[in-house]
């Protein structure tokens, strides 16, 4: 019983960049074949509905599917022909296919590559992408000025950073000037099984820096599917959710439906970023989104679930080099 989508999808302001991003994010790392195999044509079909149904923010990085994930966004928003001010885009810079290189000049080269690959002039987002795995005194001293440049030469408008432990954000944001970052781009991090985000917000809030939020299906833990082979996460946290997802379904209800909108519910994150790789998924996570604004929260069985997820709530995985 899909709610008819009526309205245009909520935007959300991003921090104090002036930009507006559709509650839900438009995640390429599909289009990477990152969750599997998707051909051009369902990519650009993906792509169009996505942009039909108003969603306005699509998240990539050259580490997708080794450059693929940009490639393909890239073809899509060509073949689809939308002008450049109805869609922001962004993407990342220091992790590749073949490692990590956060030095000024890897950035400064990734970007003119990113920027060919996705056929842009510009993005309006770039992040250091996964900073845990980086020297954070580099990101700081060199990486971040870098990127100051290419601010100055009109190749990105915004600044960001992103990761999965917590503390490498706060690391970098006090060792910064205030506006040299514009945003950061947690994950797995504000799902139902995960809420760390939270007590950062009005951290956050007071560094000037907006927030989004990716993976609210725990990149695949939250779907009836089940995440895919080399997901991190211990035995324990993959059979709860496990557990979870057969209990909403026993239900008749969906865990992914659930768990985006539990991402969704935080107004103070201003675009929640899922990977989506079908035209299914784009109307269906709209949907959710529409839904819960007209609608509502299906409290019962989010509290349901979150009794089935208390034993292993917060519980997270190790990532990068730095001690978390
Ligand atoms: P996710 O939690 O969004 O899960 C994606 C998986 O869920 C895919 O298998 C997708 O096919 C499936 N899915 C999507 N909608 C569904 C639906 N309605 N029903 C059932 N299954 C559905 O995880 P993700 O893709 O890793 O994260 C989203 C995006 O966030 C990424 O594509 C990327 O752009 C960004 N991201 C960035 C970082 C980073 O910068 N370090 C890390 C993680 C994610
Ligand atoms: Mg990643």
């Amino acid at each position: 019983n899909l709610v008819p989508i009526m309205a245009k999808l909520e935007q959300r302001e991003l921090g104090n960049t002036g930009l507006k991003l559709s509650s839900v994010g438009f995640g390429a790392s599909p289009l990477g074949n990152v969750f599997g195999n998707v051909s051009e044509k369902d990519a650009i079909d993906t792509v169009r509905e996505a942009l039909n149904l108003g969603i306005n923010f699509f998240d990539t990085s050259p580490y997708y599917g080794d450059t693929l994930s940009e490639t393909m966004l890239g073809k899509c928003l060509e073949a689809i022909g939308v002008p450049r001010d109805q869609f922001i885009v962004s993407t990342k810079c220091g992790r590749y296919g073949s490692g990590f290189d956060f030095s000024a000049e890897r950035v400064t080269k990734s970007i003119d590559e990113s920027l060919s690959r996705l056929k842009l002039d510009y993005v309006d987002i770039l992040q250091c992408h996964d900073i845990e795995f980086g020297d954070l005194d580099q990101i700081v001293n060199e990486t971040i000025p870098a990127l100051q440049k290419l601010k100055k030469e009109g190749k990105i408008r915004f600044i960001g950073i992103t990761g999965l432990p917590m503390e490498v954000f706060s690391y970098v944001l006090d060792r910064v000037p205030i506006g040299s970052v514009d945003v950061v781009l947690s994950y797995c991090h504000y799902s139902i099984n995960d809420t760390a985000l939270e007590d950062m917000l009005p951290y956050f809030k007071s560094k000037g820096v907006g927030v989004i939020s990716a993976s609210p299906l725990a990149m695949g833990l939250l779907t009836e599917r089940g995440p895919p082979e080399w997901h991190p996460a211990s035995p324990e946290l993959k059979s709860a959710c496990k557990a979870a997802a057969a209990h909403c379904k026993e239900k008749g209800k969906n865990i992914s439906k659930l768990s985006l909108q539990f991402s969704l519910s935080n107004k103070e994150i201003s675009s929640v970023l899922v990977g989506m790789n079908s035209v299914q998924q784009v109307v269906e996570n709209v949907a959710a989104a529409v839904e819960l604004t007209t609608v509502g929260k299906d409290g019962d069985i989010l509290l349901e679930v979150e009794t089935i997820l208390q034993p292993v709530k917060n519980q997270s995985w190790p990532s990068g080099i730095q001690k978390s």
